[in-house]
């Protein structure tokens, strides 16, 4: 059987930053990944993805994106610059090699994989944020043509004719609401709590602004706002997502999608709470923006024309609570809903009822088994391109400190006769 001293699983992003930091460390490693390289941004999203921040930041430090920094790269050329990037290194990842189990045993793991079966001291998963997709139960699966997540939708082509009712105003749910709409597909779309911070405010990308004011350095969502996801967006050349605005274009807007009886999907008379609440976080930045330029005397010009919000479309003061399928015509209902993880293959006692990792910045109650590249895993940025990179090299320096432990055990045994 194949003994090796450190397996991670799954080459993205995470697992090809594992690879860099292990290898930096002088650790024997294999990076087992069951597709390609990077493929979840190859063949994972839908075919208009860009990448929703700018190429000078979405990277890891040591290499540019071929493209000018402020654009924002396509995920084809995001997939190519992992793979350009483990080449830089050689970087030793074994593709087309699923890992079936993972069982802790003495002092090691077995892993049994689609290649046969390996033995290693540490393991570490690097298998995504975002595993399975996720829908919550509450629209019977014939109530419509079709019913897809958004990991399986690529175009606008791909769906049946007719409209569309897409659930969840998260960064994937509106960019592809506003695909469809664009393609001539009359669109709904139901929209819960959620940030939408600028995309740029006085002559700043939002990431910039999310670095200086310490936000993709906080370790945890804040207080109450587990479940807000976010709106942003870098498709064509980026800009800041308004509910309002698609609204002008066409669109209708819903609250949260609630319940289903007989062909009608009712929604919660909570649009109007969630827009205002979207609103007041963008607001939030500006000023925030606006005490940090004040603060530190910065030469950058005043926008005050940012803080103009739209008047509410008839949508939102006169809300739809219920939609009959059939009448309104829709051919798809698209769940842009989230993900959640899929970790049954890992065997050891590290997960909570929910399947959800426990773990303290990645290292998992399991002497020797590790994840990079959970959501919230150290701080914002931890699923993110540029901040999983930090997360692996904490993670390599870990492994490293333990195995040097377990070479000093070793010299000890030695030693110790000889003081006998
Ligand atoms: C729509 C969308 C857009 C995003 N846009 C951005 C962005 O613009 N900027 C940004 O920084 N982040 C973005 N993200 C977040 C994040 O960067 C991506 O989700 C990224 O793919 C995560 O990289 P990863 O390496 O952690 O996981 P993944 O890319 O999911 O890689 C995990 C790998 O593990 C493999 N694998 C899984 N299980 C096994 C197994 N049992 N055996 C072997 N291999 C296995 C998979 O095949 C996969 O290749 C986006 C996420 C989504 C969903």
């Amino acid at each position: 059987m194949e003994k090796i001293d450190t397996v991670v699983v799954g080459a993205g992003q995470a697992g090809v930053a594992m690879s860099e930091h292990l290898t930096g460390h002088g650790i024997p490693h294999v990076v087992l990944e069951r597709d390609r390289i990077a493929e979840r941004w190859r063949t994972g999203r839908w075919d208009s993805l860009v990448a929703n921040g700018p190429a000078w930041h979405d990277r890891f430090p040591n290499m540019e994106f071929d493209c000018d920094g402020d654009a924002f790269a396509d995920k084809e050329s995001v997939a190519a610059y992992f793979e350009a990037y483990a080449k830089r290194f050689d970087a030793p990842i074994r593709t087309g090699v699923e890992v079936k189990s993972v069982t802790p045993g003495d002092g090691g793991f077995l892993l049994e994989t689609s290649d046969g079966r390996i033995e290693a001291n540490n393991v570490v998963a690097a298998t995504g944020p975002f595993q399975k997709p996720a829908i919550p139960p509450v629209i019977p699966a014939d109530a419509a043509p079709l019913q897809m997540h958004s990991n399986a939708y690529r175009n606008p082509a791909q769906l049946p004719d007719g409209a569309v009712l897409v659930v969840g105003g998260g960064s994937s749910g509106v960019q592809i609401a506003e695909e469809l709409m664009k393609a001539g597909r009359r669109v709904y779309i139901s929209i819960g709590p959620h940030d939408r911070p600028p995309r740029r405010y006085r002559q700043r990308d939002n990431v910039w602004w999310l670095g200086v004011l310490g936000k993709w350095a906080a370790n945890t969502p804040g207080p109450g706002a587990e479940h807000v996801t976010i709106a942003v967006s870098g498709a064509e050349g980026g800009k800041t997502i308004d509910f309002r605005r698609l609204a002008q274009q066409g669109m209708t807007l819903l609250g949260m999608t609630a319940g289903y009886d007989e062909g009608k999907v009712t929604f919660a008379d909570d649009l109007r709470t969630n827009l205002i609440a979207g609103d007041r976080n963008y607001l939030s930045v500006l000023d925030e923006a606006d005490a940090y330029i004040a603060k530190h005397g910065l030469d950058l010009p005043p926008e005050p024309e940012a803080r103009y919000i739209p008047e509410d479309p008839d949508c939102v003061t006169n809300p739809v609570l219920e939609l009959d399928l059939e009448e309104a015509g829709i051919g798809t209902i698209l769940w842009a809903t989230g993900y959640q993880f899929d970790f049954g293959w890992i065997r050891a006692d590290t997960f909570d009822d929910r399947g959800r990792p426990l773990h303290e910045r990645g290292v998992s109650r399991e002497p020797g088994l590790y994840f990079v590249g959970l959501p919230w895993q150290s701080h914002r940025g931890s699923s993110f391109i540029w901040g999983v990179w930090h997360d692996a090299k904490f993670i390599a320096d870990q492994i490293a400190i333990q195995n040097g432990y377990r070479a000093y055990e070793g010299q000890a045994a030695i030693r110790m006769p000889q003081a006998v």
